[in-house]
């Protein structure tokens, strides 16, 4: 055996060693039905950025294997579209037991590969499998439509028929839940879809994939593919077979594929970047709006497109407000995800620790001061940081951060704090937490964003339609209308009846 493959070998026997169920950690891609390897047998390590240690490695696929892919999940949509509502609610009611069943092992892989703390990782695969659940029951109420037509002996129909071969690409912050709320959907649907999850974060995707083809899930229905993000891109949105591209991740990578769907007209549906703003009147009441920052902001790290990014606190509360919030964060225990206690784990990589240093150092040469952390620690951890004294003319107030930092601007009116907060190309989350009920309608309504939590510090969940505005993106995810992202309308004119 060569000393590398060696390596290999020990290194995912270890990973598997510390699951119940060890096949749920696979090094191999999954098409048309089979556990495949790229051509050439090319492959990429993927680390644990607590530790930085190696913890495996997959297939690093090209253009080839894409094409490979593309076509059996066309194979596969000649039947799959034709099976019944019920089947597909059925195969998908499978693959959620089993997501659930396999809960421990799935949210283990999770934070070895992308670092957050185990307790939300079960958090994450309880949501992420919920969108199955969901969708396996939606798949069963598909309705049409009859129209009146224009003469007595005309009728109109429109039906609902699955788009075709879909395409995903997702990041690597929810290494499962982004990859459910796509995937589910269009299975319900009666697409099939080629995956294309993050490199930071393959193992959570091939293990969602060992469990479809467990659930018995048709070959070719779900197939999924690591490796070079141009290029498997490149392919996905050049081929006529793929009608919808679903892509989660940065609004520079989603224009750019949007860009590559024109040439063949495809669906496009593109969950993007944020820069939520976080509203609270001298009316919050202060202990919910500290509980609801936390929440938003320091969830994964701060490293979520809904977390709170500009934190707008009304002048008679901004001193009190701050200190209850560094309290808060205080009590935030930094570490290994797989540390019992820790709330916050590793940033995906350095360059994320890079970013999130020039925000605050931009900050602080620009006038904040830092109430607590601020500095980089060891590896890729960063402290919880809460700034002060941050105006609108710092980089953190324009551009994402992606970390566990909590800027708090001051502002003394409603409508300057709305023009504020408007004053961003991004649209997806926002916030505001007031005990005025007009107020809360009046600021809800103004904010231009996909999103509102009002006295609230999350906006997700499976029952409710999910995305944004402006450049944060296109169409929605989750709730019942998740499900119409995958359907084409067809309008059938009937004469003579
Ligand atoms: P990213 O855009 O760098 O990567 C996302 C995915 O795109 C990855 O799979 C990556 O490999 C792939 N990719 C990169 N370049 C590509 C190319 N040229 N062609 C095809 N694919 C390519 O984003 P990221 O750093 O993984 O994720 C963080 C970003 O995702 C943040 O901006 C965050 O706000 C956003 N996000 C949005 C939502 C949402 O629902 N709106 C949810 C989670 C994350």
């Amino acid at each position: 055996m060569v000393p590398e493959m060696e390596t290999v070998m020990t290194l995912a026997a270890s990973v598997a060693a510390q699951l119940k169920d060890p096949s749920l950690f696979t090094e191999r891609c999954y098409v048309d039905g089979a556990w495949t390897g790229a051509e050439g047998g090319a492959t990429f390590a993927v680390d644990n950025p607590a530790t930085g240690a190696i913890i495996g490695h997959v297939p690093d696929c090209g253009a080839q294997e894409t094409d490979a892919a593309i076509a059996a999940a066309g194979r596969a949509f000649q039947s799959w579209r034709k099976t019944t509502a019920g089947e597909r609610a059925a195969l998908l009611e499978r693959w959620y037991a089993l997501m659930m069943e396999h809960a421990d092992d799935l949210a283990r892989i999770m934070t070895l590969e992308q670092g957050k703390p185990l307790a939300e990782a079960k958090g994450e695969i309880a949501y992420g499998a919920s969108f199955v659940k969901w969708f396996a029951e939606e798949a069963r109420r598909v309705y049409g439509e009859t129209i009146p037509a224009a003469t007595a002996d005309g009728r109109i129909i429109v039906q609902k028929q699955p788009v075709g071969v879909v395409a995903a690409i997702t990041p690597w912050n929810f290494p499962n839940a982004m990859i459910t709320r796509k995937a589910a959907p269009a299975l319900a649907a009666g697409c099939t879809i080629v995956i294309k999850p993050a490199e930071a974060t393959p193992f959570s995707a091939l293990a969602l994939a060992v469990l479809a083809e467990r659930a018995g899930i048709p070959k070719g229905v779900i197939n999924i593919l690591t490796g070079r993000p141009a290029e498997i891109g490149g392919a996905l949105t050049k081929s006529p077979t793929v009608r919808k591209l679903t892509f989660t991740g940065s609004t520079r990578v989603g224009k750019i594929l949007m860009a590559q769907c024109a040439e063949t007209v495809k669906k496009v549906g593109l969950e993007l970047g944020g820069n939520a703003p976080f509203l609270i009147f001298d009316d919050a009441d202060l202990d919910a709006a500290v509980a609801g920052v936390m929440a938003s902001k320091f969830r994964n790290g701060g490293q979520t497109c809904v977390c709170a990014n500009r934190i707008f606190v009304q002048d008679g509360i901004y001193d009190a407000f701050a200190d209850r919030l560094a309290a808060a964060v205080g009590k935030l225990k930094v570490g290994d995800g797989l540390t019992e206690g820790t709330t916050i784990g590793p940033m995906i990589n350095k360059a994320a620790i890079d970013k999130i240093q020039s925000h605050v150092d931009d900050a602080t040469a620009r006038g904040a001061s830092v109430v607590s952390g601020g500095k980089v620690g060891e590896g890729l951890f960063y402290p919880p940081t809460v700034l002060t004294g941050t105006t609108t003319d710092m980089r953190i107030a324009h551009e994402e951060t992606f970390g566990p930092v909590a800027p708090l601007f001051r502002f003394t009116e409603e409508a300057e704090v709305i023009a504020k907060a408007n004053d961003t190309p991004f649209g997806l989350a926002s916030y505001l937490f007031t005990r005025d009920i007009s107020r809360a309608f009046r600021v809800a309504e103004a904010l231009e964003f996909g999103m509102v939590g009002v006295n609230s510090g999350s906006v997700s969940t499976t029952t409710a339609p999910f995305g944004g505005i402006k450049e944060s993106g296109l169409g929605r995810e989750g709730s019942h209308h998740g499900i119409e992202e995958f359907l084409e309308m067809k309008t059938l004119h009937l004469g003579g009846i």
